[in-house]
């Protein structure tokens, strides 16, 4: 498919990159006066006073440069912008604001006033100025030279350079690839912010855009070179706030080797990389999103996808005497039958729990009854309750089939991922901390993928929320999706995801990032 358009890099020069890039409001409005008002906005109002030009011309007003190639209708809006200046009148939600809905809860730090967006926008807008371009930079050249799951030694090597030019102390993990980095104090909340460093074994088919894959048959399509960016992007970040003083917390950079394999999660937790992480979040490329919008959904997001080996034994035979035998074959016909149909009748139907057979295999002539024989399938389930259950009930049913046609049957059942379940409060941290970063229409709902997803482990272990990252030109033609040779993103969405991980980091920072110290938070049902 074409390539979208992209802005020419560099931008206007660094003149047109800040000026009107963040959001109107004004800065010397009193912090109280700016929660009052925003406990007055109805949650679902457009309440800026802007034309209602779609997501597109809310995403001009925060990108930081859109150069010479920028698509029309996405030029950032001037100061003398009488439609920023509606904003700028008081009339809207205020960045930082606590949002519609929500109290601050007793015993709570106060936001302070370096949360707001009024400040934490041109902090932002300013280390973006600075160093936006080495960030595009640094994924096209991942992007390059793409690397698969634990393999990703020359990625890994380029990310501790990095951190440690910044004065970082990056730990990398015990395979070899992969790494963490803390930053900040380590007494009091901790927050992670996750990305996945691997590659796919697909062939880049990309034209005409200079960070094709070098490397045949490896590509980064699912956008995993644009995570391991944005989440360093706000690390350098999170830094420089850590630096000056202004970082109430501790973060943890999580670099993780083979989501696609996967098994890297489970590597980082094994390292002990979530070892006193009170909350964990990451940002998921989606092409189906217009690059400037950010996807939230509380609950399961992804879905959970294992796999099942049934095998079934017993005394082979004369098929003119099955009753002198175990009749293996029926048996095995019996099992496959039953089983899928037995397991929907036992789950709740909105888990959709789904056992699939993909083989079956059993006897070698049309007149003997086999002694063994093999059944293997999948096992997909949206509900992480259902997905914890699923193991034991397919074993006692396996067994109760079995026994009826006495046979012996065993299961081998291997553990894929976990469904990912959003918590409600962490996906309320992504919410607040779009306010901040973000015009109200860049959130947008989002719907449960049925493809997995390995974060899905350290929400086992955790609370998190995982959010997709819109990387779509708007009104770019033809349909994108991940795991394809021709997937590219809009890389402005670098910038965004920066600006929103920082954001969300900080915010859950202080609003308390210790599972049990958040108030509930109304309002945080399905995004
Ligand atoms: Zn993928
Ligand atoms: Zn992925």
């Amino acid at each position: 498919m074409p390539e979208p358009e992209r802005p020419q890099r560099p931008g206007g020069g660094p003149g047109s990159r800040s000026g009107g890039a963040h959001r109107a409001v004004n800065p010397k409005t009193p912090k109280s006066e700016q929660v009052t008002e925003a406990k007055n906005v109805p949650e679902n109002e457009n309440t800026t006073g802007r034309t209602p030009f779609g997501s597109a011309v809310a995403q001009g007003a925060q990108m930081t440069h859109p150069g010479p190639g920028v698509m029309p209708g996405l030029e950032p809006p001037t100061a003398a912008d009488p439609v920023d200046g509606a904003a700028a009148s008081g009339a809207t939600v205020s960045p930082g604001a606590v949002p519609a809905g929500r109290t601050p809860g007793a015993g709570h730090p106060a936001v302070p006033a370096v949360l707001g967006g009024a400040v934490l926008q041109p902090q932002l807008d300013a280390f973006l100025a600075a160093h936006e371009d080495e960030l595009i930079a640094f994924r096209r050249d991942l992007h390059a030279h793409p690397e698969l799951g634990y393999a990703e030694h020359r990625t890994t090597a380029k990310i501790a350079e990095r951190l440690r030019a910044a004065g970082l102390d990056p730990v990398i993990l015990p395979k070899g690839t992969g790494l963490f980095c803390d930053i900040g104090p380590a007494d009091g909340t901790t927050v992670a912010l996750r990305a996945d460093i691997d590659a796919l074994p697909l062939q880049d088919e990309k034209q005409g855009v200079p960070y094709r894959s070098t490397v045949q048959g490896v590509a980064h399509a699912c956008g995993h070179d644009v995570h391991t960016t944005m989440v360093l992007g706000a690390g350098l970040f999170l830094a420089q706030q850590a630096e000056a003083g202004l970082l109430p917390g501790r973060v943890r950079l999580l670099f993780q080797p083979a989501e696609e394999t996967p098994g890297g999660a489970l590597d980082v937790m094994a390292a002990g990389g979530i070892a006193g992480v009170d909350r964990a979040f990451a940002l998921h490329c989606d092409p189906r999103i217009e690059v400037g919008q950010l996807g939230l959904r509380t609950g399961p997001i992804t879905a959970a996808c294992d796999k099942v080996y049934v095998k079934v034994t017993g005394p082979g035979g004369h098929t003119a005497r099955p009753h002198l035998t175990a009749d293996l074959v029926y048996a095995l016909a019996k099992i496959v039958t039953e089983l899928p149909s037995a397991l929907s009748r036992r789950v709740d139907p909105r888990s959709s729990l789904s056992l699939v057979w993909g083989r079956v295999s059993a006897g070698s002539v049309a007149n003997a009854i086999p002694d063994d024989g093999i059944a293997e399938g999948t096992v997909r389930c949206l509900d992480d309750e259902a997905w914890h259950r699923a193991p034991e009930m397919m074993k006692a049913l396996l067994q109760s089939v079995a026994a009826a046609y006495d046979v012996e049957a065993s299961l081998e059942y291997v553990r894929g991922v976990p469904p990912t379940v959003n918590e409600a409060a962490s996906v309320q941290m992504f919410r607040d901390a779009a306010a901040q970063v973000m015009d109200e229409e860049g959130v947008v709902p989002t719907p449960q993928s049925l493809g997995g997803e390995d974060f899905g482990w350290y929400l086992e272990s955790i609370p998190g929320a995982l959010a997709r990252l819109g990387v779509r030109t708007p009104g770019s033609p033809g349909e994108y999706d991940l795991h394809r040779g021709d997937f590219d993103v809009d890389e402005r969405c670098i910038a965004v995801g920066l600006r929103v991980l920082s954001a969300t980091a900080l915010t859950a920072l202080w609003e308390g990032g210790r599972p049990g110290d958040t108030e509930s938070i109304k309002g945080a049902a399905l995004a």
